[in-house]
Formats: structure tokens, C-alpha cells, sequence
């Protein structure tokens, strides 16, 4: 059985379905610390335009986490493009702004300079959309963009055996939690369920995305959770995993992914937020916040960093303790403006 996603497709922008169309040899770039949506984008761009008689170099700055490792075609993804190649297109997936490709465009600025450009994303907060890019922040994800595309172009979403369709499902599986976060709309429960009849292994994907973990990583989130910190009254929840963590319970920085919406079950707390030291002068951080309440791109905005309403991050150039005082300032004067009728 297949279902009909051609009520959906007047969406798809000419100019970016055209610009794929005719590549001959697109260079497909995902984001840094890379997650489902921007490396099952990345997948599914480079299977449309492979299904064209084209070819696709995959490129991610940073390793696949393993946890994406059961999803086929991630042994593709390389960290540099050769400067050499006949590419013809730049396609950017899950980019709220262009500086999140990462370091590789520094390592070959001509190269990502010179190339034409097709931005395929759905952060509210990007600024840098073009003419020719594709700038949704109402789908719940970069993957459901990459799928109507697809059925645009006329690409079967069973392609590769059903490997585009797994891809795809898995960036739109993390977006959304399995369904759970208020970005899944009729659209996106359209598009899953053409995925599926597609051969999407759904329930696969989203046991093995956020319903199983090395036992390391549970110790991990063990050791983050026993330190939370409520303040401000129970509006703010927050806690910290420095290096130290990971030497400790023998895990990856990707291991920390998922802890973050742990945090943000808590009954009371407006923000929840994740400081992760990265390196001695750097920090990462992740907020998730309520709905109706602060919207985390504002708070995250004002330390350079956005993604969505709910969900964001930014990279604060100082150590831990000094990132995380500064933030948490920001943090409770937002938190502090939300109001909420009594008793809601
Ligand atoms: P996470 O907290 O899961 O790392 O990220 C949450 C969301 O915010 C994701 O959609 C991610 O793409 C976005 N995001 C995370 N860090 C940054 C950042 O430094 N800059 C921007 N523009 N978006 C970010
Ligand atoms: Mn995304």
C-alpha cells in the first residue's frame, strides 16, 4: 500500500526541487555534533539525486555517533570534501544558520563559497534562507521536507530498498520524540505514514533512537540527574557534565544526547537546561522549554546560538562555571516574565 502525499506537494519550492534535479554532483553537508534529521536528510538528498543519474558526496564535520550506526549509508559521511571535485551544488540540511555546517567550511572556504547553495531546513531561527533554499519552520522536521521533495521529483520513497525511507523516518522519529513533541502536524503524520507503507522500520527506529542505551551511557545520565539544580522558585532546572563524566563512566560527548529531555519532565520548571563542558574554554548548551512560556531561541539568541521555539543550543565561548552564571542569569529573567493563570 502507498499513500498519497500530493495534497502536500504544492509546498515544495520550484526553485530548490529544481536546483536538486539537475545537479550532476551535489556535495550534501549536514551539521555539526550531526543528529537523525540532518544526517537522514543528507541521505535521502543524496538518494533523490542519485535516483537523477547523479552523484552525491556526503559530508559531516564531526563522526557519525554510533548510535546512528543501524541506519544504512552512514559509513558515507566523510569530514572534508576534496577541493578537486566536480561538484555543482552545495545542499545544507538542518542548518538554522550557515556557521552550523562547522569546521569543515573553514578547511575549504573557496570551495563552499564558489558552490550554488540550496538551504533545506526548519529552524525558526534562521536568517539566512536565499531565493533558492527552503526554509520551513512548520515542518517538525528537515526530514519531512527532504520527503516531500522526493515525491516532488517523483523519487519512490521506497528507494535503496527502503534505506531512504528508514533515513528519513529516523530524522523525523528524533524531531519529534516518536510523535510526542507539539511540532508533529497532520502533515507530519502524512508524511511518516508514506514512509512506513515505504518500508520505515518506525518502531525499530524509535526503540533503538530513545529506548535503548549502553549501560555506560545510563551511568552517565545517572551521575548528570543526581546533580540537577532547581532555582528560582522551580522554574529553572538545570545540571552539568564536564569531561570528568565521560572519563568517568567511559563515554562519548554524543552520550549525552537525550539527558537533556530528562530534565525537561520536570512538573514545574518553565526552562531546562544542559550545560556540557567542551574543552577547558567552551560550553555547550542545550534547553528545552514549556509550552506557552519562553521561547528558547530568544534565550539561546542571545548567546549566538538558536533552533526552535521548544528546543535550542547555543556554544558559549567561556569554561563551564563562567557560561553556565551567565546563562542562568538570562535564563530567570525570561523565566521570571512567563505568567500562567493560577491553578493552569
Ligand atoms: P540540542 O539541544 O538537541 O543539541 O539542540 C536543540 C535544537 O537546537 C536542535 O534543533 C539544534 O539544531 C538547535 N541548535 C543546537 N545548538 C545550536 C546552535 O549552537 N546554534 C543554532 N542556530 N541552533 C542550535
Ligand atoms: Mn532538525
Amino acid at each position: 500500500m502507498s499513500v498519497d502525499l500530493g495534497p502536500w506537494l504544492d509546498a515544495v519550492p520550484r526553485a530548490a526541487a529544481g536546483a536538486i534535479a539537475g545537479s550532476r554532483h551535489a556535495l550534501v553537508a549536514c551539521h555539526e555534533n550531526p543528529d537523525a534529521d540532518t544526517l537522514g536528510a543528507a541521505l535521502g538528498i543524496a538518494a533523490i539525486v542519485e535516483q537523477h543519474g547523479a552523484r552525491a558526496t556526503l559530508v559531516s564535520t564531526d563522526p557519525v555517533p554510533p548510535l546512528y550506526a543501524f541506519l544504512e549509508g552512514m559509513d558515507r559521511f566523510v569530514a572534508d570534501p576534496d577541493d578537486a571535485g566536480d561538484y555543482d551544488l552545495l545542499v545544507v540540511c538542518d542548518c538554522g544558520s550557515l556557521d552550523r555546517i562547522g569546521a569543515v567550511v573553514g578547511r575549504h572556504e573557496a570551495l563552499f563559497e564558489r558552490l550554488p547553495r540550496v538551504l533545506v531546513d526548519h529552524h525558526a531561527s534562521n536568517t539566512d534562507g536565499g531565493p533558492s533554499d527552503w526554509v520551513d519552520p512548520e515542518a517538525a522536521a528537515t526530514c519531512e521536507l527532504v520527503a516531500l521533495l522526493a515525491a516532488r521529483l517523483g523519487v519512490p520513497l521506497e528507494a535503496g530498498g527502503g534505506a531512504m525511507a528508514a533515513a528519513l523516518m529516523a530524522g523525523i522519529v528524533m524531531d519529534t520524540s516518536t510523535f510526542a513533541h507539539p511540532n508533529s502536524t497532520p502533515r507530519t503524520l502524512a508524511v511518516s505514514a508514506a514512509l512506513v507503507a515505504a518500508g520505515a522500520p518506525l518502531s525499530e527506529i524509535s526503540r533503538r533512537l530513545y529506548r535503548s542505551k549502553p549501560d555506560a551511557q545510563l551511568r552517565l545520565f545517572g551521575r548528570v540527574l543526581d546533580r540537577l539544580e532547581v532555582t528560582d522558585g522551580g522554574r529553572i532546572i538545570h545540571s552539568s557534565l564536564s569531561d570528568a563524566d565521560l572519563a568517568a563512566t567511559g563515554t562519548l560527548s554524543a552520550h549525552s544526547e537525550g539527558l537533556i529531555d530528562l530534565l525537561a519532565q520536570s512538573e514545574t520548571a518553565e526552562v531546562a537546561i544542559l550545560f556540557k563542558e567542551f574543552g577547558p574554554e567552551s560550553t555547550r548548551v542545550s534547553v528545552r522549554t514549556k509550552p506557552g512560556g519562553v521561547d528558547a531561541t530568544v534565550l539561546t539568541g542571545a548567546f549566538g546560538g538558536g533552533g526552535h521555539a521548544r528546543a535550542a543550543g547555543a556554544t558559549i565561548q567561556a569554561p563551564l562555571a563562567e557560561a553556565r552564571a551567565r546563562f542562568l542569569a538570562e535564563a530567570k529573567q525570561l523565566a521570571d516574565a512567563v505568567s500562567r493563570p493560577t491553578g493552569a
